[in-house]
């Protein structure tokens, strides 16, 4: 058995913060030191890493704080952060080490790899690319973070800047499609843990690659292992593919 660390759950009562703390309760190599929501400040000196998953705004304080005692290490899984808090927490990676991902799961990050790969073979002249997604009808940012991360992958592979190839969404008269741009889309329904499709198509065929979320605790469990990974390293920005391994 590993090593023993202590963790600690911030937005704890949440949807994910409760998925967290089942697999944590599940593993015995880990002992909860902190479980904490909003109004409730926590004894950082308790906690080897602290998972996160609460609101962008709880995310880069909890960020501010740990930095400025110099840990805990963090899990940030929020999502919809501003371009203002993402510069918040690479300025908190440079004190403390962060491992921050808009998705968890493996399969997701397996496809990441197969978009920027597909997006780099598939001439942006000839192929359209539109992402599309859906989550439970109490998420409240758009898209997902997941897309977002889709985004940055095709992005990589057409060797550009999402910002300068992301549509605003379709609406009105919008004119025909222009070549190059990516487009987004999203569903909001029901209890949708979470789909997400990139959709390539050219005049004469259409690629599809999809993902869909079975169960919520496919997240929990990978937050979990990036907090069993980041609470050892050095200070950093740190993402999924660095704790699977698939940048090395
Ligand atoms: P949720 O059910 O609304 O839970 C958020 C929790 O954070 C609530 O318990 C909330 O407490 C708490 N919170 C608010 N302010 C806080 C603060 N200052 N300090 C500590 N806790 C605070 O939302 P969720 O579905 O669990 O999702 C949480 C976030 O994770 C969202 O941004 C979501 O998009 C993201 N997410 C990411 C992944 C991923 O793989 N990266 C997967 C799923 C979800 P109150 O209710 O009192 O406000």
């Amino acid at each position: 058995m590993s090593a023993i660390f202590h963790a600690g759950i911030s937005g704890a009562r949440g949807r994910m913060g409760r998925a967290v703390s089942a697999v944590l309760d599940a593993r015995e190599d880990v002992v909860v030191a902190a479980r904490f929501d909003r109004g409730e400040s926590p004894d950082l000196s308790l906690c080897d890493v602290i998972i996160d998953f609460s609101t962008p705004e709880a995310s880069v304080e909890l960020a501010q704080a740990c930095a400025a005692v110099g840990g805990p290490a963090l899990v940030i899984g929020s999502t919809g952060l501003t371009e203002e808090q993402d510069a918040e927490i690479l300025k908190a990676a440079e004190k403390i080490a962060i491992v921050r991902s808009g998705n968890f799961s493996l399969g997701v990050n397996i496809l990441i790899g197969l978009v920027e790969h597909a997006a780099q073979r598939l001439d942006a002249r000839d192929w359209d690319i539109e992402i599309s997604e859906a989550h439970h009808r109490r998420k409240v940012d758009a898209p997902s973070g997941t897309a977002l991360m889709l985004g940055e992958a095709v992005a990589n592979g057409r060797a550009e800047d999402l910002e300068d190839i992301r549509m605003p969404p379709w609406d009105g008269i919008t004119g025909p499609r222009e070549t190059g741009k990516i487009g987004f889309s999203s569903t909001r329904a029901g209890g949708i843990i979470g789909e997400h499709t990139v959709l390539f198509a050219s005049d004469d065929e259409v690629l599809t690659l999809s993902h869909s979320a079975i169960d919520r605790s496919l997240f929990a469990k990978g937050a979990v292992a990036a907090a069993a990974w980041v609470r050892s390293r050095k200070p950093g920005l740190y993402d999924m593919q660095d704790v699977l391994g698939f940048r090395q």
